[in-house]
């Protein structure tokens, strides 16, 4: 589904009429490096421990509302206190209940694109203003000034850190600048931090800025983005406004177990995130080896699990990856600013293989 039909456009709320549904544009294939999943097998010890814990779900009840056991696995890893926690149903629930509740009408967002598509949609959704200061369009950098001159007027800011499609991260001053000259609250999304070093992340500067909230989610560093769990922290304060506008029961039991028993094994996952940020390093060079044997392809440093790449005909390189060698990765071609980019995630080595000898044979024939 692309639009609505043209009855449902009298009948549904005015903001909505030009409204296009999120499509991750999924298609079954051999390989699938577009949703910047983590492809590794889970960890044998947590297969065992997550096995068991799901057996010890009592699925006739509810489940507890705010995953206050799960909270509490949180709050002890990441050293706060459970008040400063809220779990949701992915970051993307967080991500929305953010616009729900501090957004609406007369109210502005500032964004920084090109960046992750759902601020913009759930900006829609909730009638909200989105307020773009575009990044610099060949090196991706956030243009700081003009940010925080926005920044100052802005009720919401979301910085992605790092940013996806383009794998830069924010800098800790920036961030701390940001949350200084904005009368609002700023979201600074941390769904790939695991993969970016670690002196970069931002969770500590929640000490300095009560108006900070900081979103970490399970789908990636950890693998599950089939559970459907992501976790913010802020103070109690903000956590109280995300309590009181969430779905009561939007994380379900087997999440809550899933969730808390990948987090006690949490040390399996080390070897699992060294290993991605290896192969992420050996794709790159790989790439731009392909570019000094004269191959046209463009790359950029990533802190994360995916690299953007800039091909000719990228919506034509994209196909023949997924019809002739049946491996996905997401064509960023339509989106202003990344013509003729393309998002590959990382996968495991042999897919990463599967991947550099067809984008070569693509790149060398591809005229
Ligand atoms: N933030 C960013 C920048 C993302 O790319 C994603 C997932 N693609 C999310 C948040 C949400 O992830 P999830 O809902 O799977 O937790």
């Amino acid at each position: 589904m692309t639009s609505l039909s043209s009855q449902m456009k009298t009948l549904v709320a005015p903001s909505l009429v030009d409204f296009e549904p999120y499509d991750p544009k999924f298609t079954s294939t051999r390989i699938n490096l577009s949703a910047n999943e983590n492809t590794h097998e889970m960890p044998a010890g947590t297969k065992m421990a997550v096995c068991e814990a799901l057996s010890k779900v009592q699925l006739n009840r509810y489940p507890d509302p705010m995953a206050n056991g799960l909270r509490k696995t949180i709050a002890e890893w990441r050293q706060c206190d459970s008040a400063c926690i809220c779990v949701g149903n992915g970051g993307d629930e967080l991500l929305f209940n953010f616009l729900l509740a501090f957004g609406g009408q007369g109210r502005k967002l500032l964004n920084c694109p090109p960046s992750f598509s759902e601020y913009e949609l759930f900006s829609k959704i909730t009638n909200t203003e989105v307020v773009n200061v575009w990044r610099n369009l060949e090196t991706f950098c956030i243009d700081e000034e003009a940010a925080l001159n926005a920044a100052s007027d802005a009720n919401l800011v979301i910085l992605t850190s790092p940013n996806n499609p383009t794998g830069d991260v924010v800098s800790r001053e920036f961030v701390s600048s940001v949350c200084e000259v904005c009368p609002g609250i700023v979201m600074v999304d941390e769904a790939y931090d695991e993969f970016s070093r670690k002196e970069l992340s931002c969770d500590d500067l929640l000490e300095k800025h009560d108006n900070l909230i900081i979103l970490h989610t399970l789908s990636k560093a950890f693998g599950l983005a089939g559970i459907r769990c992501g976790y913010i922290i802020a103070s109690p304060d903000i956590i109280d406004v995300f309590a009181s506008v969430r779905q009561i029961y939007s994380v379900n039991a087997l999440t809550q177990a899933v969730a808390a028993a990948v987090i006690a094994n949490r040390d399996e996952y080390q070897g699992v995130c060294e290993d991605i940020k290896f192969e992420r390093q050996r794709l790159l060079s790989a790439f731009n080896c392909m570019r000094d044997d004269g191959l046209p392809i463009e790359v950029w440093p990533s802190e994360s699990n995916f690299l953007l790449v800039r091909v000719p005909d990228a919506t034509f390189v994209h196909k023949r990856l997924r019809d002739e060698f049946s491996i996905l990765v997401r064509d960023f071609s339509s989106t202003t600013g990344l013509k003729n980019c393309l998002r590959i995630a990382v996968g495991t080595q042999s897919e990463n293989d599967e991947l550099i000898e067809a984008i070569k044979t693509i790149l060398s024939t591809n005229n």
